[in-house]
């Protein structure tokens, strides 16, 4: 009879059946299952791109369920409230989720589970989104990592469980409880003109993820160490960012095939389960030092004489910066929602450094504008080209975009894929940038490429003099 009491399924950034620890939990209950999504103050919060790409996953994980005659409800609120209402509403004997890590997820989801299980229910959370949690892994004295190296050394050499199997079937409730409609949430408002651009350039959903590391496992891994680094392979990097972000794979599936891979002998295979661990070492980071999304993480940084918002910082936004491989990628990123990571490290070291301006700022437009937008590898990644972050790059260490593109786009076929002034016959990409962008900031690729707006032996020059300035008031 017990039995007959349904579970509510929180799913947050989780949109997926398989190597899902607390979807193989709950089925193994026997219960009716409840999926629900909550449009909490957190999710309300998103950047566009992000809160646009959660609503198309949410409609596809709808699909699937609704495939399985299940159904995804849609509640929006305060959290405990919605969820507590939804109990009062159903009988349910409680809930369970898969964890986040970020603190005002964990925050929330502290109160949620006390206030449960003060009722009495059932308040369960569960792994998942990472291959090993935050504290499963400690140094020889006991603290946190704070380099790279030794924590993939550490993490590796434990190997990790399988991934959980797909669940196949999930018991659906007698009585449904009435959902919010997707469309009235508008989730892609922000997005305005973008979101039709935008549009192609995503792969929605669980099945869309299995196959994209299907295919990168079959044609691409072998060489992905020789060609990660040049944004203009097409497929050589693996693009799961995405759906990682939104839990429509498991990490332990990626990782499975990566190590089969090895196995095989493909040589690019064990780099390529490095990167997926520098996301391991970004939450490791935010859950042992969360300050690291908000503040220097290097105290001493707190005092550096960073540039707020500036003319300046906005062209860049712009993509009009007159640096080709800077303009290249920041185009890429508003059309697609991704940049590559070389490009990633590029214009994020143009900001930091040559226009002095703060990391946060950067932080924030990329918050705003990638579908794979991870709060833990996006403040890693800015504090780490900023000098600031833990197993930094030296704030010395200035990248030249032109000597970049040089070396790693030397046939320009990247610059010229996203911009169009720079070609007498620009591609549909590169035109794609003027269709997406707010009519507003008035481009037009019929106007002339800019000439570089600073010049960068003098940028590159200024920011060393403020960081030696910096360096003997310490
Ligand atoms: P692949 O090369 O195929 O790697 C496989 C997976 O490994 C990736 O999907 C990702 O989960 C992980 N990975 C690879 N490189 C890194 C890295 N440097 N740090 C953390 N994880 C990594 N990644 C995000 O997912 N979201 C972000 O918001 C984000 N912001 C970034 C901001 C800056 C300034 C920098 C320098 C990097 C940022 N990254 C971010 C990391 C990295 O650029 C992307 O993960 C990568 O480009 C995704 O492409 P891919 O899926 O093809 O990666």
């Amino acid at each position: 009879m017990m039995n007959d009491q349904p579970l509510i399924l929180w799913f947050r950034r989780d949109l997926r059946l398989s190597d899902h620890p607390m979807l193989a939990a709950a089925v193994a209950s026997g219960r009716p299952l409840l999926p629900v999504f909550v449009l909490d103050a957190q999710a309300e919060a998103l950047g566009a791109a992000a809160k646009w790409r959660l609503g198309l996953g949410l409609a596809r994980f709808a699909e699937t369920l609704a495939g399985m005659g299940q159904r995804l409800i849609l509640r929006r609120g305060e959290a405990l409230a919605v969820l507590q209402g939804l109990i009062a509403e159903t009988g349910a004997a409680g809930v369970m989720w898969q964890r986040m890590y970020d603190p005002q997820a964990v925050a929330r989801d502290t109160s949620v589970k006390a206030a449960l299980k003060a009722q009495g229910l059932v308040a369960e959370s569960f792994p998942g989104a990472l291959l090993i949690e935050p504290w499963e892994v400690a140094t020889g004295q006991g603290g946190f990592y704070k380099v790279y190296s030794p924590f993939w050394k550490a993490v590796s050499a434990r190997g990790f469980a399988a991934p959980v199997p797909a669940v196949k079937a999930l018991r659906a409730p007698q009585v449904w409880p009435a959902s919010d409609n997707l469309d009235d949430w508008q989730m892609g408002a922000a997005m305005r003109r973008g979101a039709a651009v935008c549009l192609p350039h995503q792969r929605v959903g669980e099945e869309a993820a299995l196959a994209r590391l299907d295919e990168f496992i079959d044609s691409a891994v072998d060489r992905y160490k020789a060609e990660r680094d040049f944004p203009g392979q097409i497929g050589a990097t693996s693009g799961l960012s995405e759906n990682l972000a939104w839990g429509e794979i498991g990490p332990r599936t990626i990782w499975a095939a990566g190590q089969r891979a090895m196995h095989q002998g493909d040589a690019g295979a064990e780099h390529f389960c490095k990167e997926l661990v520098w996301r391991e070492f970004a939450y490791h980071l935010m859950h042992h030092s969360p300050h690291i999304l908000t503040r220097a993480w290097r105290e001493e940084w707190d005092s550096f004489p960073w540039r707020g918002d500036n003319p300046q910082a906005e062209i860049w936004r712009h993509g009009m910066t007159g640096e080709p491989f800077v303009d290249a990628a920041m185009r890429e990123m508003y059309v697609t929602g991704k940049m590559h990571n070389r490009a990633r490290m590029i214009v994020a070291s143009y900001l930091t450094k040559h226009l002095m301006t703060d990391w946060r700022l950067g932080q924030a437009w990329f918050a705003d504008c990638l579908t794979d937008w991870d709060e833990a590898s996006n403040a890693m990644g800015w504090q780490w080209v900023a000098g600031s972050g833990p197993d930094a790059a030296p704030y010395f260490r200035v990248f030249n975009p032109a000597g970049q593109a040089e070396k790693f786009d030397s046939d320009a076929a990247y610059r010229h894929h996203w911009i169009a002034e720079l070609s007498l016959r620009p591609g549909a990409a590169a035109l794609s940038y003027f269709d997406a962008v707010p009519k507003r900031w008035k481009l037009s690729p019929a106007q002339a490429y800019p000439a570089a707006m600073i010049n960068l032996a003098e940028g590159r020059d200024k920011a060393l003099a403020a960081y030696a300035a910096r360096a003997t008031t310490d």
